[in-house]
């Protein structure tokens, strides 16, 4: 069973990876997937999303990561021993990302079994704008609402690593308590992007279609501004049948 989450968790990441994607590049980003109720696959700090092989992944206790994110006052080097500590086989080298946090509390979630964060240039470019949090404060189209949800959960600058973990969790939070759901995207601003799935193929087209959100969103502002989609309109594709089959049948949720 892990054998098979193991190799999703490797396509995915290197389908988001993929430089003609440009979603993220280098050592940028970061995937998870959830094993079982124990634990999770994480990428390991400084590995490359586009080339990921199965020993730049580590197997992480959702337990010690808790309790190392229940701690605010730990110094980075402590931070540093605590994820070493986290890791199932000790033999290993390589080192759990500094944003295992941020997987590990999203799996908290119902229904969340793949993640994948990513930078990509279409998001950025709205993130680190002035006007990213009035972007992403409405729907544009039909399909938008489908694939990412009703809206996305919208995090302000905060520092990478148990800061902004904690500030992910609180949003994500408030996000299902407005909505009576989970979240599909996280956008964190001037810093990217987060898709959550309930299979490694969600994951991907969460992605694809964000970044295509983020393209049209640009090209509003060189024509006077996002139009979004009335609340209605919005509550009407969100819960209509046909659109719950279509998502039935591309492994969305
Ligand atoms: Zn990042």
């Amino acid at each position: 069973m892990s054998e098979k989450i193991l190799n999703e968790l490797l396509a995915m990441s290197r389908t988001l990876g993929d430089p003609g994607f440009d979603y993220a590049i280098l050592g940028e980003g970061n995937t998870s997937a959830r094993i079982d109720e124990e634990t999770f696959y994480v990428k390991a700090s400084g590995t490359a999303l586009g080339t990921l092989q199965a020993q730049d992944l580590v197997q992480v206790s959702f337990e010690r990561v808790f309790d190392l994110f229940a701690n605010q006052s730990m110094t980075d080097a402590e931070i540093s021993a605590g994820l070493k500590s986290a890791k199932l086989n000790q033999e290993s080298a390589a080192m759990p990302s500094v944003e295992t946090f941020l997987h590990a509390v999203l799996y908290r979630l119902k229904g969340i079994n793949f993640i994948g964060h990513t930078h990509p240039t279409a998001v950025n470019t709205i993130l680190c704008s002035q006007h990213a949090a009035e972007a992403y404060s409405g729907s544009l189209f039909p399909d938008q609402i489908v694939y990412c949800g009703p809206a996305p959960v919208y995090v302000p600058y905060t520092d990478p690593g148990l800061p902004l973990a904690h500030a992910v969790w609180e949003a994500t939070r408030s996000f299902c308590d407005t909505w009576g759901e989970v979240p599909k995207t996280i956008m964190m601003q001037n810093h990217g992007f987060i898709a959550l799935g309930d299979s490694a193929n969600e994951v991907v087209n969460i992605t694809q279609m964000s970044v295509k959100v983020a393209r049209v969103i640009a090209g509003t502002y060189a024509m006077g501004g996002p139009h979004f989609l009335s609340s209605d309109a919005l509550n009407r594709i969100h819960t209509r049948p046909d659109e719950h089959y279509r998502k039935s049948l591309w492994g969305t949720r």
